[in-house]
């Protein structure tokens, strides 16, 4: 029998008391490790964290949790070459985009502990400037933030063990609040061995950090008035999570981070053979196979002008022939496999879905696998949709298809491009290619409004930008509706989730003594 992982919780590694369920590794089919939850005391884990993190966070500076952000980047920056081990075994992922995930984490992190330490010895935030009362600038109303005085509980998903769980906890430490992670099942060893190792280290205090993996059972009826709770994941879990009394009557506060339908737009003045045309299928074909398409972030509509529709099916499809798939151990494969059997089945299932309403313009599902059973392997090669009448195949905005699937849809102009980006009902992120500048930028403030992210590629940024896919902590994650509604990351506003905020109306001379950031 596999190891059963250790929770830890209450400041101790505690098993499950159940059998478990068998985390598996997605290209071999075989059983890599055990998660249970079973029988532990949840309101031990949730009461030590919240008191005993709780206290032993606030009572230090930012600056001073800034410095432990930079210790848990050193110290899986020292244990790195298993993290991609654990990757590659139970996500089924290639190095490049295990990489992703890993590094990723780690940068955020690391970009964290940096703001953080400007911050200062402080132990409140200044929000926005002291206004007057009255006339005269002797009683003021002066608005600042700190740390919410409960805990924070993540629960995730499972395409980012890794990044998943610090680019919540980087901004969440930072603001001097506990941190409690339930990690998806099928992906949680990753998640695991980190806190493992951070815990190991001993360089955070007792309860800040604590991992439950397996069953979510009963983890929101814990929650109290001052904790937080941040989910990724789909719609549907989304929903429960909301309609939990802990939200709807204990207000907990919520983040959530759903499904989403993400587009690129090639505007009207990029022809095909354009270095925008060409730096749109370079993107797209990126977005649709980096972790096999199961980034929340992915392409999923390529809207192009009618007259480019053909050439640029014909362009991506080339491109996608070119992807091998199959065993991440296998140095020739670019793309390694979906998590699991399960996921597996469910792209199919969405595929079918869209192909009611959408031709196949290439079609990788069937291609042979390098190095991987097709009847044991989690592993699926690109398939690229087109329809033709982009208003009348609703399910191409609607269904998201959690795999390397994009469709291809043709527009008449700008406006009904704009249209049909927002059709998605609120996405996480839209790239937009072309060289005009002014009809470019018209264009990102038109999309804004559905978008948490608008991501502009000229030709002069074609080696400098940071990629339509990849989240980086400077910028905003999160989208308005169908996409969640959240908002993570975007530098220091992350640590607005974390705290709780306060006008303090006073005299100059009382404001002068609350040892505000910024002097
Ligand atoms: P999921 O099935 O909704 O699961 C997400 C998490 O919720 C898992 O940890 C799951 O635990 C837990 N969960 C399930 N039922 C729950 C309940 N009743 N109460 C509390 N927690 C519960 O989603 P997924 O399949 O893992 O993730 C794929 C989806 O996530 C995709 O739709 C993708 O678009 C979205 N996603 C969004 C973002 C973003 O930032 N917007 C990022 C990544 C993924 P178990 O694993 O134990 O069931």
């Amino acid at each position: 029998m596999t190891e059963l992982l250790p929770n830890y919780v209450a400041g101790r590694w505690q098993a499950g008391s159940g059998a478990g369920t068998a985390l598996i590794d997605p290209v071999l089919g075989t059983e890599l490790a055990r998660v249970d939850a079973t029988g532990l005391d949840l309101a031990e884990a949730f009461g030590f964290a919240r008191e005993t993190g709780g206290a032993a966070l606030r009572a230090l500076t930012y600056k001073e949790r800034a410095a432990l952000l930079a210790a848990v980047v050193k110290v899986l920056q020292a244990n790195r070459d298993a993290y991609y081990e654990i990757a590659t075994a139970n996500s089924g992922t290639v190095k490049n985009d295990s990489a992703v995930d890993i590094d990723g984490a780690i940068f955020t992190l690391g970009q964290y502990a940096k703001w953080g330490d400007a911050l200062g010895e402080v132990r409140a935030l200044r929000d926005g400037d002291a206004a007057r009362l009255g006339k005269e600038p002797v009683f003021l109303s002066q608005h600042l933030q700190v740390p919410t005085p409960g805990v924070a509980l993540f629960i995730n998903a499972f395409n980012f063990p890794s990044w998943g769980l610090w680019e919540k906890a980087a901004p969440a430490l930072l603001s001097g609040v506990p941190v409690i992670v339930k990690p998806a099942t099928s992906t949680a060893w990753l998640t695991q061995r980190m806190v493992r190792d951070v815990v190991e280290a001993g360089v955070l205090p007792a309860g800040a950090l604590s991992v439950i993996c397996g069953s979510s059972n009963g983890l929101m009826d814990q929650l109290q008035g001052f904790d937080v709770v941040s989910f990724t994941g789909s719609a549907d879990t989304g929903a429960v999570i909301r309609s939990h009394a802990a939200v709807a009557q204990r207000s907990v506060r919520v983040n959530i981070e759903a499904d989403s339908l993400n587009s690129a737009l090639l505007l009207p003045d990029a022809a095909p053979g354009s270095d925008a045309f060409n730096l749109l299928v370079r993107e797209v074909v990126r977005e649709m196979t980096v972790k096999s398409g199961q980034k929340c972030t992915a392409i999923r509509r390529i809207l192009v002008p009618a007259a480019v529709y053909d050439a640029a099916a014909e362009a991506i499809g080339a491109k996608l022939a070119g992807v091998t798939v199959g065993n991440p151990r296998n140095e020739s494969v670019r793309m390694g496999s979906l998590v699991s059997r399960a996921q597996l089945n469910a792209v199919r299932q969405g595929l079918e879905e869209l192909k009611a309403q959408a031709s196949v313009l290439h079609d990788g599902s069937q291609a042979a696998l390098v190095d991987a059973d097709p009847a044991i392997a989690a592993c699926i090669g690109p398939v690229l949709l087109g329809a033709r009448d982009a208003d009348a195949a609703q399910r191409v905005h609607d269904v998201e298809v959690f795999g390397p699937v994009a469709t291809l849809l043709p527009y008449r102009d700008v406006e009904h491009a704009i249209a049909l980006a927002h059709r998605g009902q609120g996405s996480l992120v839209t790239s937009l290619y072309g060289a005009d500048e002014a009809a470019l930028g018209q264009a990102a403030v038109q999309l804004a409004a559905s978008h948490g992210r608008v991501h502009v590629i000229t030709p002069d940024v074609a080696q400098a930008h940071t990629g339509h896919g990849n989240v980086m902590p400077q910028s905003l994650h999160g989208g308005p509706g169908r996409a969640g509604g959240g908002a993570e990351l975007g530098g220091l506003r992350a640590l607005d989730f974390y705290h709780c905020k306060s006008a303090v109306q006073a005299s100059p001379a009382v404001l002068a003594q609350l040892g505000l950031s910024g002097g």
